[in-house]
């Protein structure tokens, strides 16, 4: 791991293993309170040279990162697919937005502005002149989930040293293998040497330390909702960016194209074994095309084949871990011993877990109610968009949804009254442009990312008045 401008290994280590066939890929050191206090105290050191280094220079790192990074795609591709166990052509796709987030994070680092306040608009303001300045906060500390290992710490290293951050990343447990090769590219991209630091170490043990150490003055985290209370907690007066968990809805009308429909759920519902924090979970359907929207759903969940992710045809990988496919069989046995029907799947071999069709399932059941984030939809029937909005919004997440339907009227209401983040209108939940502004509202988190929106969220505002003599 790389700490205080220095890769430097521990006695003790954790074994990264690929999800698919348990084999050890890697072996990364365990570290621990002392190791935290070394990046921290070198980060101090990081965050005052970062400041001082220009934007235009801060530019060319990202930009140099970004090629970097592009030109060993496959390596990346191969190192996410062993970690992580998503198939080869998503870990792809994942390095290429990986290359879009730093580019777009390094252009950002030309655009850091305040405004200027216009204080004669204020009883006794003239002879005020005033603006304000945008300036880094500081140390940022930026732990991600194992699900993109390496996207997701593009979106928040990328905007924390275009902003003039020192940044320490915390990479998963499971997946730190992306987040050390990206630190390696950053350093070979030219960013000074305690500009950042990735310590590999379980959560459980420095979580804490991290978060709550007074000269950390940011904490981005994207993870689940427990972990995110916790870091809250934990945190004290600093700025805080929560991505948490989500059950997602989509709300299909019944004037929708239903084999569009199903190509969509098929295509938002299973990608990375539905490990995807936007994932469709819910799917809330009208009575009127019930039965017809399952009959065009299932064959085309049937054809998702499951196995080796790096086999060229494999869509479906193994989850995470062995015992996350255990717990979502248990989900889907629970809903079915409360009147649920499996339509298809539900089937599980090691961490594979077969993609799985739920029907009839009820708000009170946990397949519906918590976040399942894994291969399986449930189905849900209703008979008006009053009750399809109540439904959808009957959950304390509020990260994406979609809707399904050609009638202007619903789509303006949906968009209106479901409360989700980010709002898709003729597509599942599951969809992200890199550009965007992205995050989730209620117990989805706080703060948006997105490299324009990131780097506001990763500096502070100061305001200058001169109080002149004319
Ligand atoms: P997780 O278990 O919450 O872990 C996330 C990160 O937090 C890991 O690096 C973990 O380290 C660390 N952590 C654990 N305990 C900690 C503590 N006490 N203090 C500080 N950090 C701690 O989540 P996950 O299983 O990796 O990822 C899945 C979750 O992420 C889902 O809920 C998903 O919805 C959410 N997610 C949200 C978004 C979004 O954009 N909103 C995107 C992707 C994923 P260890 O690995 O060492 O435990």
């Amino acid at each position: 791991m790389y700490v205080a401008g220095q890769w430097i290994d521990t006695e003790k280590k954790i074994d990264v293993l690929n999800p698919y066939d348990g084999a050890v890929v890697d072996a990364v050191p365990c570290a621990d309170s002392g190791d935290v206090e070394k990046a921290l105290e070198s980060a101090v050191r990081g965050a005052r040279t970062m400041a001082k280094l220009p934007g235009y220079d801060r530019y060319r790192i990202l930009k140099a990162a970004a090629e970097l990074v592009e030109a060993r795609s496959e390596e990346f591709a191969e190192i996410i697919t062993l970690e992580e166990g998503k198939s080869l052509a998503e870990s792809r796709f994942e390095v290429s937005r990986a290359v879009q987030t730093l580019t777009l994070s390094g252009e950002e680092a030309k655009r850091l502005h305040g405004e200027t306040v216009p204080f004669d608009g204020a009883p006794g303001g003239s002879g005020k002149f005033g603006f304000t300045l945008r300036v880094p906060c500081g140390i940022v500390v930026a732990i991600s989930p194992f699900n993109f290992p390496l996207n997701l710490v593009c979106h928040k290293v990328g905007p924390a040293l275009a902003a003039g951050n020192a940044v320490v990343i915390k990479p998963a447990t499971d997946t730190p293998l992306s987040a050390l090769k990206l630190t390696e590219i950053l350093l070979e991209a030219g960013l000074p040497a305690e500009g950042i630091a990735c310590l590999t170490g379980r959560g459980a043990e420095i979580g804490d330390a991290l978060c709550s150490d007074r000269r950390v003055r940011k904490i981005t985290f994207t993870g689940s909702r427990d972990i995110g209370e916790r870091i809250c907690r934990m945190a004290g007066i600093k700025k805080v960016t929560m991505e948490l968990g989500s059950n997602a809805p989509v709300i299909i009308m019944p004037d929708a194209d239903l084999e569009k429909v199903a190509a969509a759920v098929a295509a938002t519902g299973y990608t990375n074994a539905g490990q995807v924090c936007i994932s469709t979970q819910r799917v809330l359907t009208s009575e009127k095309v019930y039965g017809d929207f399952l009959d065009a759903l299932k064959p085309k969940v049937e054809a998702l084949v499951t196995g080796n992710p790096l086999d060229v045809g494999t869509k479906v990988g193994p989850m995470i871990r062995e015992r996350d496919a255990i717990r979502v069989g248990e989900w889907v046995q629970e809903a079915v011993a409360s009147g649920a029907r499996v339509v298809t799947g539900g089937a599980r071999q090691g961490a594979i877990y077969a993609p799985t069709v739920v029907a009839d399932v009820k708000p009170d059941m946990r397949l519906f109610c918590d976040e399942l984030f894994g291969p399986a939809v449930a189905v849900t029937r209703f008979d008006s968009i009053d009750e399809a909005i109540a439904l959808a919004n009957d959950t304390i997440y509020g990260l994406a949804a979609g809707i399904f339907t050609e009638n202007l009227e619903w789509a303006m209401r949906f968009a209106r009254e479901v409360e989700a983040g980010n709002l898709m209108i003729n597509w599942g939940p599951q969809w992200r442009a890199d550009l965007m502004p992205y995050g989730g509202l209620k117990e989805s988190g706080f703060g948006k990312e997105g490299p324009r929106y990131a780097v506001e969220e990763m500096t502070e505002l100061k305001l200058v008045c001169f109080h002149l003599k004319s």
